[in-house]
């Protein structure tokens, strides 16, 4: 029987990213061979449109470029996140780094300058505290089959 993994909708290829593409990582379709795949969206879970205006965390709370506190949306998409979670139990968690929700290791500094700090976004901290949880860049470094 195949495992499953949880994995941020975008990298399946469904355009759910805040400018309405997607940003589909053949390093996870891959691992269709052997696991079910279930994509899902924090931002989209928690109330936030497709597309929207692009975020970054400052000083803890979630900040967009026109300068909206939408940190609400995002620790409500966390919530629901973990809930699904909970529901389908899987056994790894897929998350794409830098985001402000799956940011995983790495997330923007909140400058909207493009530059990146370390740091995790709201989900993939909710997420880390019972799972498994990787970026989509260190599939190549680990054993998860
Ligand atoms: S919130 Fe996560 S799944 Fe949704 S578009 Fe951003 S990185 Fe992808």
């Amino acid at each position: 029987m195949k495992k499953i993994a949880l994995i941020s909708a975008c990298l399946l290829g469904l355009p759910t990213r805040y400018d309405g593409l997607a940003k589909a990582d053949q390093r996870v379709l891959d691992l269709k061979e052997h696991y079910v795949l279930v994509p899902f969206c924090p931002e989209q879970l928690g109330g936030l449109s497709t597309p929207r205006k692009p975020a970054e965390i400052r000083d803890e709370k979630v900040i967009n470029i026109a300068g909206e506190d939408v940190t609400f949306h995002f620790i409500r998409g966390a919530e629901i996140s973990l809930d699904i979670a909970g529901k389908i139990k899987p056994d790894i968690v897929i998350l794409k780094e830098n985001s402000p929700s799956c940011g995983v290791h790495s997330i923007y500094d909140g400058s909207f300058s493009g530059k990146k700090i370390p740091g995790e976004g709201y989900t993939a901290k909710f997420l880390k505290q019972n799972y498994q949880v990787f970026s989509e860049d260190e599939l190549a470094n680990i054993k998860i089959f």
